[in-house]
């Protein structure tokens, strides 16, 4: 904590859906589909998930 808040809360989308900032959140492999990293969530870009 302490951590000063880089994005207002108000346009923090990333926040709002996840409940934590986007440097917080644990990313796996990279999608093989739009080669963006998958979040703890699943998701990624083109919201395949890498399926
Ligand atoms: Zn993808």
């Amino acid at each position: 904590m302490g951590k000063k808040r880089e994005i207002p809360l108000e346009i923090d989308d990333h926040f709002k859906l996840f409940g934590k900032e986007p440097w917080e959140v644990d990313y796996g492999e990279k999608c093989a589909i739009c080669n963006v990293r998958i979040d703890e969530y699943g998701f990624c870009s083109c919201g395949s998930g890498g399926e």
